[in-house]
């Protein structure tokens, strides 16, 4: 069969259900470990800002993969680039020169404030790399025997063990201690409590190697970053010699309506990483660095599956689309028309909603702390009418649509949660 021929099967063949054998979620229970609390639904098919699940039932994809599969689903690009690289090469380690890799690592460093990539596959195996990299530049660059990096109350990095220390959310860390040291923790936007934790830590001698946010808290509410928060931050670093890293992986690759979420900063941080949306749903992750930080040797850091021609062939097709297709425009526009229609719900529900906020298409809907009402039941109402959202806490309700949804989905998306409210209201108060 020729390429042009499976591609145009695979785009064919899509009709709702797949007709596979019935799927048992019991079965599944007893054989997969209960790390997630799932929603009784399962999904076997998508396309665009749609997916099917194992009934036929149509849902309008507001999650994507948690922020995930910024061109949605099945899209032409990128089954085509995922066709042809898989009848190519998939994967051949690091020992050799991979040419996808450098092509996608070129993309990235022309298009951002960045000089050299590493490619990982995760975000919390870009924050790893991020942590380590920041710790061999105290280290090796400024003589801190012990550095320490400092990171925000309600922030998010990962599960791995030095990712959850990092993460600002004891909930995430029950457990799984002793965790690991060189970790401080502030509050997000609060750049005197900052100041003080590091003029605290560097009383002595200097011991604050970097200090890692995101520019929008994801995981943690769908909070944004204050410009004037983050401008002091770069200011305070640059005269300590602090490295600034951020957290791209949730709010990278155009999320909010610019590239990289710190472009809504007016800052550059000296080291970022991205994961999410970079693959459009394949998994890759990257930890991205300007060259004066740059102080990994051969030898020092390293990835089997990082940087696979399968994934970077993915990954560069993600970034290309999304500059041929203009998403960071749509992105702009989808966020405010989505914002304004979620505004006008606050007005109608002000006894549970509190406010919207976010950034181009990643917005959180915030319930009035004091609602009995938490976001999961919305979550909940919203699947019955045909829409997938994703909670952020309990009480924030988030948006996180493919980058190229339409002004008709995004519509659609807004009469589900209109329906949705009403229904969880009228439960509660029935
Ligand atoms: C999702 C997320 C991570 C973790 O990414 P994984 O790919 O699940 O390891 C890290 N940081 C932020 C900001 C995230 O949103």
């Amino acid at each position: 069969m020729s390429l042009k021929t499976i591609v145009q099967n695979s785009l064919k063949s899509f009709s709702g259900t797949n007709g596979s054998a019935a799927f048992s979620p019991t079965q599944f229970d007893t054989d997969v470990m209960t790390t997630y609390g799932r929603f009784p639904i399962a999904l076997t098919k998508g396309r665009g800002s749609f997916v099917w699940d194992d009934q036929g039932r149509r849902y309008l994809d507001f999650v994507a993969g948690i922020a995930t599969c910024t061109l949605g689903h099945a899209h032409p690009a990128m089954v085509e680039a995922v066709t042809q690289q898989i009848q190519t090469l998939h994967h051949v380690s690091n020992l050799y020169y991979v040419p996808e890799q450098g092509a996608l690592a070129h993309w990235l460093v022309e298009h951002s404030c960045a000089d050299r990539v590493f490619f990982c596959n995760s975000g919390a195996e870009a924050n790893e790399g991020a942590i380590k990299l920041a710790r061999k530049y105290a280290h090796t660059r400024r003589g801190i025997a012990t550095p320490l990096i400092i990171t925000a109350v309600a922030s998010f990095h990962g599960r791995t063990l030095a990712t959850v220390t990092a993460t600002g959310q004891p909930k995430y860390q029950k457990n799984f201690d002793p965790l690991m040291p060189g970790f401080a923790y502030v509050p997000y936007n609060d750049i005197a409590a900052l100041e003080a934790l590091v003029a605290e830590l560097d009383a002595e001698t200097p011991q604050v190697a970097a200090i890692m946010l995101e520019a929008l808290q994801g995981e943690g509410g769908v909070c944004p970053g204050d410009v004037a928060y983050f401008q002091a931050i770069r200011q305070l670093c640059d005269e300590k010699g602090i490295l600034l890293i951020l957290d791209e992986v949730q709010v990278g690759m155009g999320r909010t309506g610019k590239l990289w979420g710190f472009e809504n900063l007016g800052i550059e941080p000296d080291i970022f990483t991205s994961a999410k949306g970079l693959g459009g749903g394949i998994p890759i992750g990257a930890l991205l660095c300007k060259a004066s930080c740059a102080v990994f040797e051969p030898g020092d850091h390293a990835s089997t599956f990082g940087g696979n021609p399968f994934a970077c062939r993915v990954g560069l097709t993600v970034c290309e689309t999304v500059e041929a297709e203009n998403l960071l425009d749509n992105v702009k526009l989808r966020g405010e028309q989505l914002r304004f229609g979620l505004q006008r719900l606050v007005q109608q529900y002000p006894d549970l909603l509190e406010q919207v906020r976010g950034w181009g298409l990643i917005n959180g809907l915030v319930l009035q702390a004091n609602a009995t009402i938490k976001s999961v039941d919305i979550v909940k109402a919203a699947m019955d009418e045909g829409l997938l959202l994703v909670p952020a806490g309990p009480q924030v309700v988030r948006f996180v649509p493919p980058l190229n949804v339409s002004a008709d989905e995004v519509q659609q998306a807004l009469i589900g949660v209109e329906k949705a409210l009403a229904a969880v209201v009228k439960q509660h108060h029935g």
